[in-house]
C-alpha cells in the first residue's frame, strides 16, 4: 500500500517536475538573445600590479589582505635577477597562497605589438606558464600586455594559449604619461583580451585625481587601475608611494568600493557573443620604458 502511493506521488512528481524542466528550458532559450551576463555592481574596481616588484609582497599584500581586497599581479621574468627590488618565484607562489590571482606578463616583457615579436609571444608565455608550475601556480588565464603595446598577431597567440582576460593601457584614448582619466571596461564594447586601463598610477597622482578615476565605476562600467612598485626604485616614473597607495586603498574601503582581480570579471562577459572591437585589428606601440 505504502509503496503503490509513493509510487503514484513520486509518479506526479515526476511529470511535474519534467513539465517544469521543459518550460524553463523554452522559456530560457526564448530569452537567450537577451539573457547577458551577470550585472556588474556599482563601485567595482580592479586591482592589478605590474612587473613583479618586490614591494608587492612587502607592502601591498598585507594591506590589501587587511582591506579584504582581491587583486592580480601580473608576473615577468625580466627583472628577477635583480632579488633586492624584484619578486622571486617563491614569492609569487606564496601570493598564489594567499588568494591573489597570478597573471602571465612574459619572459621579456618586450613589446608584442609588431607581426615578428607577435608570432614569439606563445613561447613566452609558455616560459612563464612553466616557471609558475614548478612552484605550484595554476596556468594563468590573465595577462596584462607589456608596455601596454598590442597587434593582432599576438592577440591570436593569447587566444591560442587559452588567455582569457587580458588587460592593455590607457592607450590609444590617452597618450602614455598624462594623467588623465582612461577609459572604462565596458563588457559590451571591449573585447576581453584588450580590457582598458582607467587608471594608470604614476607619482604625481593625488588623492583628488583618484577619487575622479574611480568616480567612473558605476551605469555597469567598470574601473581598471594598473599599479606597478609601492614604492618603485628601480622604475621611478611608475612609483606609488606607499603612503599614498594606502590613501588610495583607505578611500576605496570607506566608500564602499569593491576590489577584485581580473579573473573576477569572467562572468561580466557575454562568451557566446564578445564584443566586436575596432582594436582587435589595431596595432598600438606607446613607446613607454617599462
Ligand atoms: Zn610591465
Amino acid at each position: 500500500m505504502g509503496s503503490c502511493c509513493n509510487f503514484v506521488l513520486r509518479g506526479a512528481e515526476l511529470k511535474y517536475s519534467t513539465l517544469l524542466a521543459t518550460t524553463t528550458a523554452i522559456a530560457l532559450s526564448l530569452a537567450t538573445p537577451l539573457l547577458r551576463a551577470v550585472q556588474i555592481p556599482a563601485k567595482t574596481v580592479v586591482l592589478t600590479f605590474d612587473d613583479a616588484v618586490r614591494s608587492q609582497i612587502t607592502v601591498v599584500a598585507p594591506l590589501l589582505e587587511q582591506l579584504g581586497f582581491k587583486a592580480t599581479f601580473f608576473i615577468t621574468h625580466n627583472w628577477m635577477d635583480d632579488q633586492a627590488h624584484f619578486l622571486s618565484w617563491e614569492d609569487v607562489a606564496e601570493l598564489n597562497r594567499r588568494g591573489f590571482e597570478i597573471g602571465n606578463h612574459t619572459w621579456t616583457h618586450s613589446g608584442f605589438d609588431t607581426p615578428e615579436k607577435g608570432a614569439m609571444l606563445g613561447q613566452e608565455l609558455q616560459m612563464v606558464d612553466d616557471e609558475l608550475a614548478r612552484v605550484g601556480v595554476p596556468k594563468p588565464i590573465s595577462f596584462a600586455w607589456p608596455g601596454d603595446n598590442f597587434g593582432p598577431e599576438a592577440l591570436k597567440q593569447l587566444q591560442l594559449h587559452g588567455i582569457k582576460l587580458a588587460r592593455r593601457g590607457m592607450q590609444p584614448e590617452v597618450p602614455y604619461g598624462e594623467v588623465q582619466v582612461g577609459p572604462l571596461l565596458d563588457v559590451t564594447k571591449n573585447y576581453p583580451l584588450l580590457i582598458p586601463t582607467t587608471g594608470d598610477a604614476y607619482p604625481d597622482w593625488t588623492l583628488d585625481h583618484f577619487k575622479k578615476v574611480v568616480a567612473g565605476a558605476r551605469d555597469g562600467r567598470v574601473v581598471v587601475l594598473q599599479f606597478h612598485g609601492v614604492p618603485d626604485v628601480v622604475h621611478p616614473w611608475v612609483n606609488t608611494p606607499p603612503e599614498m597607495f594606502r590613501q588610495y586603498m583607505f578611500y576605496l574601503k570607506q566608500h564602499g568600493y569593491r576590489a577584485i582581480a581580473m579573473r573576477d570579471l569572467l562572468p561580466y562577459f557575454n562568451w557566446s557573443h564578445l564584443p566586436d572591437d575596432p582594436l582587435m585589428t589595431a596595432r598600438v606601440a606607446s613607446a613607454r620604458r617599462k
